[in-house]
């Protein structure tokens, strides 16, 4: 059943809902779509890296998500959505089809980028590939290093790489034991690049935990932390 926040967040976005597109879905890796959207009412809009958009899943309420481009002249942008189930956000994302209509709020602010300095240094997951590709995008390649926990690290590598994204992917496992190797190379690209923000995004319970490792190194730092999803919670924003 639909929350009360859902309702409310639909009743208000719906005064304020873009119509658009699905122009093209590639498919990345098994549970990463790339989606091209498109539509006139892009056009009217303010874009920044790390903004996000608002979905509206009809009786579901809203799914957020990370354009990882925008293109307000040619009215396009472009979502990498993680199907990692089949919740209504992910199992709209498996079937989405070029043609298909439908609405988004935003976008809006989530990561600001702008402040944050040349350089970040980005911990996060699947959902977090597409604030990569947008850092990127803003800030160049060489000026943003990641290191994701992943469920499927040959795919995930092949991903990143058509991305354009580096960085280091860590196999989860049971328990969260992988985190320690996480935060590790986490320490690693914080002291090898000293003047770096820290961008900390992806599951609630993971950001955490490395926070916690991270502060116990003495290696915290400032820049920004936005959980995208918390284990039990649905449609986190
Ligand atoms: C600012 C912001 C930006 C985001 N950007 C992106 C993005 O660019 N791409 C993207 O794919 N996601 C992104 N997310 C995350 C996405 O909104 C959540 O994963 C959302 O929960 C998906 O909705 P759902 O209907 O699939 O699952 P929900 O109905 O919300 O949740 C159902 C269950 O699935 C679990 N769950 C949710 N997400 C995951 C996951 N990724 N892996 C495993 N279990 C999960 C929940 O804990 C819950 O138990 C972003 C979130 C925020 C807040």
């Amino acid at each position: 059943m639909a929350s009360k926040k859902s309702v409310f967040g639909e009743l208000v976005g719906r005064l304020f809902f873009r119509e658009v597109t699905t122009l093209e879905v590639r498919d990345l890796a098994p549970s990463l779509r790339l989606v091209g959207f498109g539509g006139e009412s892009l056009r009217r809009t303010t874009w920044e890296a790390g903004d996000k958009v608002q979905v509206y899943l009809p009786g579901q309420g809203m799914r957020t998500y990370t354009p990882t481009r925008w293109d307000a002249e040619r009215g396009v942008a472009e979502v990498l959505i993680h199907v990692h189930g089949t919740s209504p956000g992910a199992e709209w994302g498996r079937q989405l089809r070029a043609g298909d209509r439908w609405q988004l709020f935003g976008p809006r602010r989530s990561i600001r980028v702008t402040g944050l300095g040349e350089s970040v240094v980005l911990f996060g997951d699947e959902t977090s590939f597409g604030v990569a590709r947008a850092l990127v995008g803003a800030k160049r390649a060489e000026n943003v290093r990641c290191v994701f926990e992943v469920s499927d690290l040959a795919a995930s590598k092949e991903a990143l790489a058509s991305l354009g994204v580096t960085g280091a992917t860590i196999q989860r496992q049971a328990a969260d034991a992988h985190l320690e190797e996480a935060s590790e190379r986490l320490v690693e690209a914080l002291a090898a690049h000293p003047s770096a923000a820290l961008v900390m995004t992806g599951r609630a319970q993971s950001i955490q935990l490395v926070r916690g490792r991270l502060k116990a190194r003495q290696a915290l730092r400032g820049g920004a932390v936005k959980a995208y999803w918390s284990l039990g919670k649905t449609g986190l924003d």
